[in-house]
């Protein structure tokens, strides 16, 4: 199946961000306080090519994001993040470049609706959009807005997704999950965000995990480590935990938003092994 990474401009954080140092509100403040800075990371967005149409997930990141007013002013968290991103490269122009029409979009599937996967909405207007209703709450509103969802105008005036839930039939080690259409499984991730899901693509004889934000890249999910924004740090680690898992026992091709090499790993289908981390420490001299 062919499943294109489209990335929709440039974000930097703090290093803190990216990987969280300490723990509760500490965790937090450190994110905000640290002068370290990431280098641009990718904004990802992909799309599936899928005989029943294309699956959107996530939008990235608007043009407009770089313009005055489009966040709001007085959120903590604006200094710990800058955001890139020119007109071209936002999700619409990209799919167009690729020879896909709007109308050809069957879903778009939301990970989460943090600004940087919920930019690009706008070029989605007459499409069916997912997201999980817990996501919707989390997100709306002036609650959403402290809680780090960070634009002023949320999303467009007609931006009426349908609210999904996921059923109580586990995936592998994913407690619950809800089949989208043949070979795409929506599976619950929730740790940066209450609400994210994951979206399983099986294609051939290995699974394409886009992941959202679950990690900023794939090994800080192999050693554990957690954002210093998520929601909720338990649930992070317990999602990694369950990544691992799941791609112990059937190749993945793991994909989250932000990490450098996501679009590599997804050209050569290169699969990750949970237990390569260990296997490379233990290698190296002098640690045994
Ligand atoms: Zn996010």
């Amino acid at each position: 199946m062919k499943i294109h990474a489209i990335q929709t401009g440039t974000v930097a954080v703090t290093s803190a961000w990216r990987e969280g140092v300490g723990h509760g509100q500490g965790r937090l403040l450190r994110t905000i306080v640290d002068r370290h800075w990431t280098e641009p990371l990718p904004i990802y967005a992909f799309a599936i090519e899928h005989p029943e149409g294309v699956i959107a997930v996530d939008t990235g990141e608007a043009a407009r994001a770089s313009q005055p007013g489009y966040f709001v002013r007085w959120h903590p968290g604006l200094r710990a993040f800058r955001e890139w991103v020119e007109p071209e490269q936002e999700i619409g122009p990209q799919l167009e470049r690729l020879g896909i029409r709007p109308s050809d979009v069957r879903w778009v599937v939301m990970t989460h609706l943090h600004t940087d996967h919920a930019g690009g909405l706008h070029h989605f207007p007459e499409n069916e959009i997912l997201v999980t209703r817990t996501e919707l709450e989390f997100a709306s509103g002036l609650r959403g807005r402290l809680r780090g969802y960070v634009a002023n105008k949320q999303w467009p005036g007609w931006f009426h997704p349908t609210p999904i839930e996921l059923e109580s039939s586990p995936f592998g080690p994913f407690p619950q999950s809800l089949r989208l259409t043949e070979g795409v499984v929506l599976v619950p991730v929730p740790g940066h965000t209450p609400g994210q899901i994951g979206v399983l693509v099986q294609d051939g004889d290995h699974t394409v995990f886009l992941a959202g934000d679950s990690s900023y890249t794939q090994e800080l999910m192999l050693r554990g480590k957690v954002d210093g924004v998520g929601a909720d740090e338990e649930a992070a680690r317990l999602t990694h935990e369950r990544i691992r898992d799941y791609a112990a026992a059937n190749p993945t091709v793991y994909l989250v938003a932000h990490d450098p090499e996501s679009a590599a790993r997804l050209a050569d289908r290169q699969v990750v092994y949970p237990n390569q981390l260990a296997t490379a420490q233990s290698a190296t001299p002098g640690t045994s």
